[in-house]
């Protein structure tokens, strides 16, 4: 055996491990076969054989119940196998056989050395191995998203500047991007609770990942909102992606024994060369706003007036802000009739935005930018005040002292821990009667069962004043609450009272909503009544109180005090102005 022979081999194993690939330890063993002659080699690592050469099946039997012994002659099929075993580590050994004559002392002591080398690779390709797969591993998390296991924003944006750099004039392949956003996810999650939410965001990634292609990306941006980056051939490609979507979303989900109904908005824009992935995302982040304010569960693409639009929302929000403290805010009252003799009950008030340039403005147009600016808790609040004040005044007029004051508080006021002290502050301030005075509030308010809004609903028991439920019948109808909380009154919403005499089925819901307030003892108002024909019917159904453009329509409080209050001054008896 010649020394150079034998470095030779051993430096051709190290380099064979240096490879990072497991299986060039065959190869390796080959090469200390031949560099000793032998007919077979095999590596034992923790009493069962890693890897070999030249042995059977049944002579790796033998070999197994052979170990403990380390046998100098093992009898294989073929003959008597001369062998030896050489040391890597504690646990594992080197063996090697050959059918002829036994190994000399320099063939063992080489042995050895190989041993010792094949260890000290096997050592460096599994740190290397585990290195590797730790840093692929912080690469993933650092572009995946934890629970879905999808692209992350950071890898989306990447891969959306690696389209857009590929892209061409002439490109005949057109590049969409998809913004999906489940509807209403703040709700599932909080009425539902978060494992229910995650689950629906998961089953969400599935159905995104199921209706691509495989060479598509689909990537979580965050919370509720994910992202589809396709390649189409037409633009119709990619809304019929779209609705493919939504409808395979649409189908309930079951989780923990409850169906989850639920839909998504989709919003789509095309990359053009030169655009910046932020504004791809921007786009058709505008275009899926679009789709929700058209009735969520549908899709838009982006048009460049949508842009427009978005700065408009925008200035809106800001110029909300300075009307606040301008005092455009205007409080208006519409009045509420009792049915039975129809005399006046008393006002909801109505927020209008008295706009310098756009003049008055209804809440429909800005609410929304209230409720997200978070301004609302303040409008709120200026509406109750100013409406608290005229009607406490009002009451000291004999024969008004009961004159009831309905005043809207969105959701997020409810759950401002803050908002009960200011209520108290009105109260006082103010000197109105407490229990003449309702809150109304939506169905869906308290339906989602947020803790801040229950101890706010809570603490307002002490405070004597009741809760009027708005839009009833519009929403989760759930009774629960009902009976948990201070409701006083129902009010029907104006869409079941539009439909009465002409639609059956609205005739229906009216008639359930009306005893079901009876038989829990509640009061019930009709909204939205504009004729004869519906006062009457709602008369005859039983509900107690009326408000509509029939009985008039909100006005500021100034012309409520000319037009309605000042003739009852006159004749306190009659509190009907309609019929005096
Ligand atoms: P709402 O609480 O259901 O108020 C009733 C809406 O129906 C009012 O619309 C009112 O003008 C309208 N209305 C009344 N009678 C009739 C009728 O006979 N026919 C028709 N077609 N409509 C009638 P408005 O004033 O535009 O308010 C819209 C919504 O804005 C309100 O719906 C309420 O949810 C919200 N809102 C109004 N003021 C405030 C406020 O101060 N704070 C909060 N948080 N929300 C408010
Ligand atoms: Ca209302
Ligand atoms: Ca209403």
């Amino acid at each position: 055996m010649e020394t150079s022979w034998s470095l030779h081999v051993l430096s051709e194993i190290l380099s064979a491990f240096s490879t990072e690939d497991p299986d060039n330890l065959r190869n390796v063993l080959n090469r200390v076969a031949e560099s000793v002659d032998a007919e077979v080699a095999a590596i034992i690592c923790n009493r069962s054989i890693n890897w070999c050469i030249g042995l059977s099946e049944e002579d790796q039997q033998l070999l197994l119940e052979e170990l403990n012994n380390h046998p100098s002659d093992i009898n294989i099929r073929s003959g008597t196998l001369r062998t030896c075993w050489a040391p890597m580590g504690p646990r594992n050994q080197l063996f090697v056989g050959r059918l002829g004559e036994r190994f000399d002392l320099e063939e063992r002591s080489l042995l050895r050395a190989m041993a010792r080398s094949i260890e000290l690779s096997m050592k460096m390709l599994t740190a290397v191995s585990s290195e590797r797969s730790a840093r692929k591993n912080a690469l993933f998390q650092a572009t995946h998203d934890a629970l879905t296991g999808l692209p992350n924003r950071r890898m989306v944006l990447d891969r959306l500047q690696a389209t857009i750099d590929h892209l061409s004039a002439d490109d005949s392949l057109l590049t969409a991007v998809l913004f999906i956003d489940i509807d209403r996810f703040k709700w599932i999650n909080d009425a539902h609770g978060h494992s229910a939410g995650d689950q629906l965001l998961i089953h969400v990634s599935h159905i995104l990942k199921q209706a691509v292609r495989h060479d598509d990306l689909v990537g979580r941006l965050s919370g509720d909102e994910f992202i589809v980056i396709t390649r189409t051939s037409h633009q119709d490609d990619a809304s019929q992606l779209a609705s493919r979507i939504i409808e395979a979303i649409r189908q309930p989900l079951k989780v923990a024994g409850s169906e989850l109904s639920h839909t998504v908005s989709i919003g789509i824009s095309f990359a053009h060369v030169g655009d910046s992935p932020s504004t791809l995302l921007e786009n058709a982040d505008m275009a899926m706003y679009q789709a929700k304010a058209l009735g969520r569960g549908r899709h838009s693409s982006f048009h460049s007036t949508m842009r427009l639009q978005a700065q408009q929302r925008l200035s809106l929000e800001e110029a909300l802000g300075n009307a606040v403290q301008n005092g455009e805010n205007k409080t208006f009252l519409q009045p509420i009739f009792r049915l039975t003799d129809e005399t006046l009950s008393g006002f909801e008030a109505l927020l209008r935005w008295q706009h310098p340039q756009l003049g008055l403005l209804m809440p429909d147009t800005f609410l929304e930018q209230a409720e997200d600016s978070g301004l609302i808790q303040e409008i709120d609040m200026c509406v109750f005040a100013s409406a608290c004040a005229a009607i406490a005044g009002w009451q000291q007029i004999p024969g008004l002292s009961d004159l009831r004051l309905s005043s809207n508080l969105s959701a997020r006021s409810l759950s401002d821990p803050r908002v009960k002290g200011r209520i108290k502050e009105i109260l006082e301030a103010t000197g109105i009667n407490p229990t003449s005075v309702y809150l109304e509030i939506t169905e869906t308010t308290l339906v989602e069962d947020n803790e801040s809004t229950v101890a706010t609903i809570n603490a307002l028991r002490d405070l004597d004043l009741r809760l009027a439920i708005d839009d009833f019948g519009t929403g989760y109808s759930s009774l629960l609450y009902l009976k948990r909380f201070p409701v006083g009154v129902l009010k029907i919403d104006r869409s079941f009272v539009s439909g009465l005499g002409s639609n059956s089925e609205d005739e229906v819901i009216a008639t359930t909503i009306i005893s079901l307030a009876k038989a829990l003892e509640l009061e019930v108002v009709a909204e939205g009544v504009e004729n004869k024909h519906q006062l009457d019917r709602m008369r005859e159904l039983g509900c107690d109180y009326g408000q509509g453009y029939w009985f008039g329509r909100p006005i500021t409080i100034e012309a409520t005090d000319v037009a309605i209050i000042e003739p009852l001054r006159q004749s306190p008896l009659s509190l009907n102005p309609l019929n005096p």
